[in-house]
């Protein structure tokens, strides 16, 4: 009876050492790190973090560089190097955020109209931007493309974002992983020829593609790993996000 015992033991500890490697290796695969409460971070590659910072808001961290993507609403004081602004609505070209982060070494990449809008209340050097041009910023390269809506109409036949505004989005060389933030968008032809590695999209429908649109795109683009954002403020919410990555053939990773 004390042998059975003994063995039970033995093939519950076996068992249980089985699982705690299998959890182990999934916990190294996986890229997704949460660092404190409300830092969720994605791992780029060896050099580079990239952190969510609700709605569209992204902060990428290099060894050396400190990116912001329209930051809105946001809790952060570190330094930008580089901050690129899609365009010029308020949840996007805020000036309020862009005091908390720019110095007076900090390069903006904005469209007109959103830089018009600071000129002379922040500091740092501004480049204004207009879609398919190539920039190097402190050694970083930096494409733009375009984002506009197709059928998200503002009033009958006016989108929320005209092509003609010439709006953006952005692709990032960030140390060799090309990161994607499509901006405020509908799917669109140009889609089709943006090579990228990670994709961050929009899914809360209303302004921007809905889960189903921004699958679709997720398909043409065909990134390693889509990510999406333009949720949980102002519209959209989580549901939006798990939708998006339930309908997506691509990998959704949700931050
Ligand atoms: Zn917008």
């Amino acid at each position: 009876m004390r042998r059975i015992f003994i063995k039970a033991i033995s093939l519950f500890m076996i068992l249980l050492f089985i699982t705690g490697c299998q959890n182990k290796i999934e916990n190294k695969n996986n890229s997704v790190i949460t660092e404190g409460e409300n830092m969720h971070g994605y791992k780029i590659n060896d050099d580079s973090m990239l952190y969510w910072l609700g709605h569209d808001g992204f902060k990428i961290k290099t060894n050396d560089k400190i990116i912001y993507i329209d930051p809105f609403d946001i809790n952060e004081s570190e330094t930008a190097d580089i901050v690129l602004i899609t365009h010029a609505h308020f949840d996007h070209c805020s000036i309020k955020d862009l005091q908390k982060i720019v110095g007076d070494k900090t390069t903006i990449l904005a469209t007109a109209d959103c830089t018009s809008s600071f000129a002379g209340k922040i500091g740092g050097k501004m480049q204004l931007v207009a879609p398919n041009k190539k920039f190097n910023v402190q050694g970083i390269e930096i494409e733009t493309v375009p984002a506009y809506n197709v059928n998200k109409f503002r009033s009958p036949g006016v989108v929320f974002h005209p092509k003609e505004n010439e709006w953006v989005g952005y692709i990032i060389n960030v140390s060799g992983t090309r990161v994607y933030h499509s901006g405020d968008t509908d799917f669109i032809p140009e889609m089709k020829n943006i090579k990228t590695d990670i994709a961050l999209l929009p899914v809360s429908g209303t302004y921007v593609m809905t889960p189903n649109e921004a699958a679709e795109a997720c398909s043409a683009i065909n990134p390693k790993v889509a990510i999406p954002m333009h949720y949980n403020k102002i519209v959209g919410t989580i549901e939006s996000a798990e939708e998006f990555k339930r309908l997506s053939k691509c990998k959704v990773e949700i931050i």
